[in-house]
């Protein structure tokens, strides 16, 4: 049987994928949100011609011969112009920050100045016209494009939009991302296992992803292994109406894998089922109306390294943007085998201060604490030959 490749697989789960509706939130919110429109400036900054130093606003006409002593006429702070005008051989007191006033020209810095009672005398230094001076629209002016649509707001970002007085903006709404660990044996994490139980770590982690990703994660929590059980979680699910949902177990062949059979009866068109991947080859996509499925394996690195390749991209597509090129190259630490058909993804560190990477010994899809450990995922392409040490090979880093 011939299975799926993951390039393959995964168009499939992008294919026809359009970005989510639109919502105007705080600009206080807005933190890694993704702009659903360009932010445009509200105003121009700085909106006057403003002083960049603590010092004296004078006329650099008054100030070519040095020493020189100006009258003091009045002052000019940030928040409260001068309102007069600056006439010859006059100067007024000025801060960073505050409007330039009507007549002067340049900024000689306090340090070079003596002030004695209603005067200034400016002693030495630079007294070049415009000196000190930020113009008005310096930095940006009114309707100007501050950012464009697609950005993931970063904090430079949102201190432009709101320098540039947008108090709120439009960004794309977070894709809803319903999740559902199956599984008799599972406990929530920091409870008390039974005989026989194991703690359910792929819910937490898949959430966490999904946020990490700009999606919203919406953990319904375990879900025994019956179909009562299944049917009665998927309730919910579609209560919440997610855009996807995301199951971990019970995708395999055993007779208690029954997400498949419950979401087919649910109405699910499946898309596909197992492919050519390591960890993960029992991964499972559908829709059903608008929701997309991904049914992840139990196994706990299958399952975040699946969510990682698929769902990662998936929320990016609802996100509006682009397909990220992902894969850098790195030179094997020690030799590798021949693969088999599967494209293996293995955990790996970066060694002599990066310039190699080493894979674990072992790569059982059970094992997280590797997974905590490793820097990438080595990419072994399906029917790869022996790979020698120094040999190049692609890697993932890992991002999440
Ligand atoms: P399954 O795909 O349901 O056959 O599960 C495969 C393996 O993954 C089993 O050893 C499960 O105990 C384990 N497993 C399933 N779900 C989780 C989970 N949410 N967290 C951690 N391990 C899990
Ligand atoms: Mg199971």
């Amino acid at each position: 049987m011939s299975l799926l490749s993951v390039d393959e697989a995964l168009s499939r789960i992008l294919d026809g994928v359009s970005p989510t509706g639109t919502e105007t939130i705080p600009i206080q919110s807005a933190l890694r949100r993704t702009l659903a429109e360009p932010v445009l400036s509200q105003r121009t900054q700085p909106p006057f011609d403003t002083s960049a130093m603590d010092g004296y606003a004078v006329r650099a006409e008054d100030v070519t011969i040095l020493p020189k002593a100006l009258k003091l006429v009045g002052r000019s702070v940030a928040g409260k112009r001068f309102e007069g005008v600056i006439g010859s051989a006059e100067a007024t007191r000025i801060f960073t920050g505050a409007p330039l006033p009507e007549g002067a020209d340049t900024i000689i810095i306090q340090e070079n100045t003596r002030e004695t009672g209603g005067t200034v005398e400016v002693l030495e230094g630079s007294t070049d016209r415009g000196q000190f001076v930020r113009r008005r629209g310096l930095d940006f002016g009114a309707g100007q494009q501050l950012l464009s649509e697609g950005t993931i707001l970063l904090p430079r970002h949102i201190a432009v939009a709101a320098a540039g007085n947008n108090g709120s903006i439009v960004v794309r709404r977070k894709p809803r991302v319903a999740i559902l660990s199956t599984g008799d044996e599972l406990v929530p994490p920091g409870h008390a296992p039974g005989i026989d139980q194991i703690v359910a770590s792929n819910g937490v982690a898949i959430a966490a992803l999904v946020n990490a990703a700009g999606g919203e994660a919406v953990d319904i929590g375990i879900v025994r292994d019956t179909t009562e059980a299944l049917h009665s979680a998927l309730d919910r699910v579609f209560e919440e109406e997610p855009d996807v949902l995301i199951t971990s177990g019970g995708a395999s062949v055993g007779e208690h894998d029954l997400v498949q059979g419950v979401m087919t009866e649910r109405g699910l068109e499946l898309g596909f089922w197992r492919i050519a991947m390591r960890p993960g080859k029992p991964l499972m996509f559908g829709r059903l109306d608008h929701m997309r499925f991904i049914g992840l394996p139990g196994n706990p690195v299958s399952s975040l390294v699946c969510s990682r390749l698929f769902l990662w991209p998936l929320l990016k597509a609802l996100l509006g943007h682009e397909p990220e090129r992902q894969m850098e190259e790195a030179r094997l630490a020690a030799p590798l085998p021949a693969n088999d058909r599967r494209q293996d993804y293995m955990r790996g560190v970066f060694t002599d201060c990066g310039h190699t990477v080493t894979p674990f010994d072992k790569q059982d899809s059970s094992m997280l604490s590797t997974l905590a450990k490793a820097d990438c995922l080595i990419i072994r392409p399906p029917h790869a030959p022996p790979a020698a040490a120094g040999e190049s090979v692609p890697v993932l880093r890992l991002d999440f």
